[in-house]
């Protein structure tokens, strides 16, 4: 079994949420909420009341460094659009965007839309633009598909998607074609599988999954890290959880791989059947 690790670059700067979106607000809750049930430190919870001193929200740079380190060729997903919490214009993604792509990662679309076909391409094309790039992939932001969005991802030439998600239960699949697209099912999302304050818990259900997908033949297995929680002190937990499940992956002695190579992996695979 193989990994594929790749982040979803949800967030940029904190100012891109200022009168667009209501992230910051429901930031200052969680955070109090957090504090009161216990969840959080109170180190954690003043510096996320604290987000508007602050410049940066992402961590792409940090993460970046971590991957290298530890030879991981992840993808980062930006967004071409902006809708639920995700508000920052595609200027900002490109300056990123080449960025991630000068320290050798992969990049790809972190799609708003999942039913009009139209704006599916739309987007397409302006990440087409913004990198010119001919073939790159999708994973959609809330992993929102229904029954079509798969073909109308193929039809607007995506290379790959790793959307297909189980909110409800952890379902491993291995990756399959729709028309000249891989679908490569999402199998462990950091938020899904580790809570605030539940790090403990968190280890052993990540643990049980990544044993789970070896044991029953699973031949890529995907993982999503939010790069924005990559802070000691903003999100300890989850930064933790990252590290630990890549140094699990290292202890057992998978190879990390990327999307692309992959599909080169199961192009050269299915020349051969
Ligand atoms: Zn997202």
């Amino acid at each position: 079994m193989k990994i594929i690790i790749s982040h979803d670059v949800d967030h940029i700067n904190v100012t891109e949420h200022i009168f667009k979106d209501l992230i910051l607000e429901k930031m200052f809750l969680r955070s109090m909420l957090g504090k009161i049930m216990g969840r959080i430190s109170w180190k954690t919870c003043f510096r996320r009341m604290s987000m508007l001193f602050y410049k940066r929200m992402n961590r792409i740079e940090e993460v970046m460094m971590y991957d290298h380190q530890n030879k991981i060729p992840s993808t980062f997903f930006f967004g071409m659009s902006n809708g639920l919490g995700m508000s920052y214009s595609r200027q900002t993604a490109a300056e990123y965007i080449v960025k991630v792509v000068n320290n050798g990662f992969d990049v790809g679309v972190h799609g708003i839309e999942y039913m009009s076909q139209d704006k599916i391409c739309d987007e397409h094309d302006a990440f087409k633009e913004v990198t010119g790039m001919t073939l790159f992939g999708v994973r959609n932001h809330y992993v929102r598909f229904d029954d079509e969005t798969f073909y109308k991802m193929n039809r607007a030439g995506y290379l790959f998607d790793s959307t297909w998600f189980n909110k409800e239960n952890i379902e491993l699949k291995n990756p399959y074609k729709i028309g000249d697209m891989w679908e490569f099912p999402l199998h462990i999302m950091d938020v899904y599988v580790c809570e605030e304050g539940g790090l403990e818990d968190g280890m052993e259900k990540t643990y049980k999954i990544i044993d789970e997908a070896d044991a029953m033949g699973i031949k890529y297995l995907t993982i999503l890290f939010h790069d924005y929680q990559f802070d000691d002190v903003f999100a300890p937990d989850l930064k933790c959880w990252y590290m630990k499940t890549i140094e699990y992956c290292k202890r057992n002695k998978y190879e990390f791989i990327s999307y692309r190579d992959a599909i080169k992996e199961l192009d050269v695979e299915s020349k051969l059947l």
